[in-house]
């Protein structure tokens, strides 16, 4: 929830109102410590929360992967 200060805005008047929204921030970790937020639509939200599972998910079998063929490197050298 978000509120505008606007003057006179009942929505966000103190103590009554609850403000705006719900409205949905996507936070994205450029790296160095940069950190993006991104206003998402609520019609969206479904089709981004997919999306993230998914990277989440993409993620998780590249360290495995990585993980096996460390292992494989290291029997390859036990095999020299
Ligand atoms: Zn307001």
């Amino acid at each position: 929830m978000v509120r505008c200060n606007k003057p006179g805005c009942q929505k966000c008047e103190k103590g009554k109102g609850e403000g705006h929204g719900p409205i949905w921030i996507l936070s994205v970790s450029l790296g160095n410590r940069k950190v993006r937020q991104i206003p998402i639509p609520s019609a969206w939200k479904k089709g981004v929360e997919e999306s993230l599972h998914a990277f989440a998910q993409s993620r998780k079998l590249l360290k495995q992967m990585a993980s096996v063929n460390l292992d494989l490197l290291k029997l390859r050298k036990q095999e020299r």
